[in-house]
């Protein structure tokens, strides 16, 4: 494997994230192919046992088996570090196990974390229920304020974790006041960056110690496979991250890596008009229905927020309409947009949170975070933005709105 003839990392290092995600991280193999190569194998051959030696005791470079190390993986971990502009990532199987790893492999008994309560339905689990069962004490906190996190950390907090724009309330983190509280107490920052992704905010520009993905969304784009990833400095990568994730295993198959990494190559372009469409459609709702939640829009209490840390507002946000029998009725007279959990596809999706996506979340928890009975999700996506205005018109007009 070898990067590109003359690919100095000194150039390549200072390629924009839009290059970057195009060609970051490529390494060729012998045959000089020009989309990456998919190594699907789970171990690595040896010339002799002298090599296999070596290679385990770390005295010579090379793979050793694909739960540590894979070509093809590795291609996307250099990429997303490279549009990050972290030093180190680690790909993981799933949002989730991301998610996991990055708390876990940092944290023990008798620690604190301080977490946004707007977040993605297993992510509150995570806080709520699984930190707490290994004597883990979490406060949450509403992230808008930072004030709440500097009012609720303790001796022992070691972690902040919130995500922003957040799911799916579309509450703003005031990513450095909450960075710098946290730095300030030598308290580790955790951000989950998957409604925007390195290609419209990179929150270590703001002070963020790691952020962590779901690369299912956004970054494959197309709904195809499950992925997550985890940046931060080379130390945190190598000593805190991996000695967890190497022994218990959630790592990325070879096969999915190269999904992420064609996907990739269109993030920026993808990322750029389905903010765009879903200006156009949040600006047609806005005029339909009672409440609306979209950070492009200047009726978002923290708009100019937003649009400070981002460079352009992404394909999601949320709307209110009466309750959940309206909700549901909605949903059920789509005729384009799918009703799907899921976001970041190039497909317009559209569910409601409280019987879906959050369903597992107690009803208390659920209001506290803002996950009414009226609310619903639209993730918009390259379709001509107008066909999913008709669609949402005559959905809409159909339950009265
Ligand atoms: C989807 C999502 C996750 C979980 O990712 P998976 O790839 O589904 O495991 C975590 N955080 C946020 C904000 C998400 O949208």
């Amino acid at each position: 494997m070898k990067r590109r003839t003359g690919q100095d990392q000194s150039i390549t290092r200072q390629w924009r994230p839009a290059t970057q995600a195009v060609r970051g991280g490529t390494a060729r193999s012998e045959f000089g192919e020009t989309s990456e190569a998919i190594f699907l194998t789970s171990g690595y051959a040896y010339d002799c046992a002298a090599d296999a030696a070596a290679r385990f005791a770390g005295e010579q470079q090379g793979m050793t088996y694909s739960r540590l190390q894979n070509p093809t993986v590795e291609m996307l971990e250099g990429r997303i570090a490279l549009l990050e502009g972290a030093e180190a990532c680690r790909t993981m199987t799933t949002g989730m196990a991301a998610m996991t790893a990055v708390l876990l492999c940092q944290l023990q008994t008798g620690d604190h974390v301080v977490a946004g309560r707007a977040a993605f339905g297993s992510c509150r689990w995570l806080v709520d229920t699984l930190l707490p069962k290994f004597g883990i004490e979490t406060t949450v906190v509403d992230a808008r304020d930072p004030q709440q996190f500097a009012d609720a950390a303790k001796a022992n907090t070691k972690v902040f974790f919130f995500e922003t724009p957040a799911n799916p309330t579309m509450d703003i983190v005031d990513l450095k006041a909450v960075c710098d509280i946290a730095r300030a107490r030598g308290i580790t920052s955790v951000v989950d960056n998957a409604f925007a992704t390195p290609a419209l905010q990179r929150p270590m520009e703001f002070g963020a110690d790691v952020t962590a993905y779901s690369a299912t969304k956004m970054m494959d784009g197309q709904g195809r496979v499950l992925a997550g990833a985890v940046c931060g400095t080379e130390d945190f990568i190598t000593n805190t991250l991996l000695p967890f994730t190497r022994n218990t295993g959630p790592t990325l198959s070879a096969f999915n890596a190269w999904v992420v990494l064609k996907g990739l190559e269109t993030l920026d372009l993808r990322i750029r008009r389905q903010s765009e469409n879903s200006l156009k459609v949040g600006a047609f709702l806005e005029s339909r229905v009672p409440r609306i939640l979209h950070p492009g829009l200047a009726s978002h209490p923290q708009h100019n927020l937003a649009m400070s840390q981002m460079d352009a507002c992404g394909p999601i946000f949320a709307f209110e309409v009466a309750d959940r029998k309206q909700a549901h009725g909605l949903l059920d007279g789509l005729n384009l947009v799918d009703i799907s959990n899921n976001i970041g596809d190039s497909r317009s999706l559209m569910t409601h949170p409280a019987s879906t996506t959050h369903y597992g979340v107690a009803e208390d928890k659920r209001l506290e975070m803002g996950v009414t009975e009226g609310l619903l999700r639209l993730n918009v996506g390259l379709e001509d933005a107008q066909d999913v205005i008709d669609d949402l018109d005559q959905a809409l007009t159909a339950v009265g709105l």
